[in-house]
């Protein structure tokens, strides 16, 4: 184990030293590379062809200038990316972040990620990430429709149905997929599934928008399941009150666990008898419709309580879900979830527990599921979004739901193919490990590219 350590750190060092300041993909790279390295160091070929240094090297970062005005007139500049990580297995794939954090770190991490979710997807996508430093926050509808349209009169250049497909993530939903598509078919006169997420009247997959929370709730029953345990009465603590955090609890209220918490920047709201169908709702609307505040629950529903600007991993529960964001899980975070007794946390979010928390976690034996597992199911769909958009036909929603489920099963298969230690399950090592392995094994049959 220490020759494994000692590759580890060299590695890292390197990867330091010429990527400096980009924490965010530092930690992303460093929590692959801990998995593969003992694999890795047997595979002379590869180590040869230093399939590991090529794959923590994007293929390329794009970035671009994106001027547009205010409603008032004023212009503004914001700053917009493509991170084209890594086409070995098909088209890049990834989402679209627009939020004040995004920077070229961010993108890395993120997009170095995907890279490896889409692998175990069993469905042939690249990765890729991209987004702006712009923040949907307060604009207008039609702020946010020139801003789009400004990003994609660059975007569109490098974007296409067989060479990258972009889709939403934070800050990028309906609204935005709208805008962005449309000034692509402007430009470029042409329809083409150049996008996932879209409408459903524009060639949208159904089901595309629950994916990935829905995806997440099924990932955590076939894990508790292969513990012989059921989800039905398990009190399930989520973040964030985004497209995923709302259709992950949607999906988790419907096979009757108890959803105790949701969240937004300004705190958390508390169901102490979990959530019930109708308070979603109205959360959902408050939402997606009204771009409201969660505290704004507590008007309507005087049972609820509210948390202003703490985060929820406090309350004593079964399952930790953190659906909102990156780090949002640091080491106090963890030190209360485990004081709690919390069986498992199933991420939501891309890479929402620091390795300072993880560690802990790892330490009192709380099971983690990594997000490049279990919120894999919206980019799935993203990727049957793309087989509709080819063939030129659009799926039942019960078809999709189908495959969905299907397409996460097969994941939990493969992180328990790859992921077996100590008689026990680490599904961070499964996951990394089956989504590394076949994309090296590709970069290896291509030569020097
Ligand atoms: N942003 C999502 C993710 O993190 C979806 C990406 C996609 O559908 O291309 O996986």
């Amino acid at each position: 184990m220490s020759g494994v350590n000692t590759e580890i750190n060299k590695f890292m060092r390197d990867l330091k030293q010429r990527t400096p300041y980009q924490t965010d993909f530092h930690h992303a790279v460093e929590e692959v590379i801990e998995s593969v390295m003992p694999w890795y160091l047997d595979q002379k070929d590869m180590i040869d062809a230093r399939v590991l240094e090529r794959l923590t090297e994007p293929d390329r970062v794009i970035s671009f200038r994106v001027t547009w005005q205010k409603d008032n007139g004023e212009f503004r500049v914001n700053r917009g990316w493509r991170v084209q990580f890594c086409n070995g297995i098909g088209p890049y794939k990834g989402g679209l972040r627009f939020h004040p954090t995004v920077d070229e770190s961010v993108l890395k991490f993120l997009g170095f990620e995907q890279i490896f979710k889409n692998s175990l997807t069993g469905l042939p996508m690249g990765g890729a990430k991209g987004g702006a430093n712009f923040d949907p926050k307060g604009k207008s509808d039609s702020e946010v429709m020139r801003f789009c349209h400004s990003f994609m009169s660059e975007l569109r250049k490098y974007i296409g149905e067989d060479r990258d497909v972009p889709a939403g993530d934070i800050g990028v939903g309906p609204r935005e997929i709208g805008n962005l598509f449309g000034q692509y078919m402007r430009m470029e006169d042409r329809w083409a599934g150049v996008m996932t997420g879209k409408g459903c009247s524009f060639g949208g997959s159904a089901v595309r928008e629950e994916a990935t929370g829905y995806g997440c709730v099924s990932f955590c029953e076939n894990v508790l399941e292969n513990l012989d345990k059921k989800i039905e009465g398990q009190r399930i603590s989520i973040s964030g009150s985004g497209n995923v955090a709302l259709y992950a609890a949607e999906k988790a209220i419907a096979r009757k666990a108890k959803v105790l918490t949701m969240s937004d920047s300004g705190g958390f709201i508390y169901a102490k008898d979990g959530l019930d169908v109708d308070q979603l709702e109205f959360l959902k609307d408050l939402k997606q419709n009204k771009r409201g505040r969660i505290h704004e629950m507590l008007d309507r529903y005087s049972d609820l309580e509210f948390y202003e600007l703490k985060k929820p991993w406090g309350v004593e529960t079964d399952i930790a879900m953190p659906c909102a964001t990156q780090n949002e899980i640091e080491e106090e975070d963890a030190k209360d979830l485990a004081k709690n007794k919390v069986q498992m946390i199933v991420e939501g979010a891309n890479m929402p527990t620091t390795t300072e928390a993880a560690k802990l976690l790892k330490a009192e034996s709380v099971l983690h599921i990594p997000g490049k597992a279990s919120n894999a199911g919206g980019v799935a769909v993203s990727g049957l979004e793309q087989t509709q958009n080819a063939l030129r036909r659009g799926w039942s929603r019960e078809k999709v739901d189908k495959e969905l489920k299907e397409i996460m099963k097969s994941i939990h298969e493969k992180c328990v193919d790859y992921g077996k230690e100590d008689g026990q399950i680490n599904y961070i090592k499964g996951a990394n490990l089956a989504g590394f392995k076949k994309v090296a094994e590709t970069l290896l049959s291509y030569g020097a590219v």
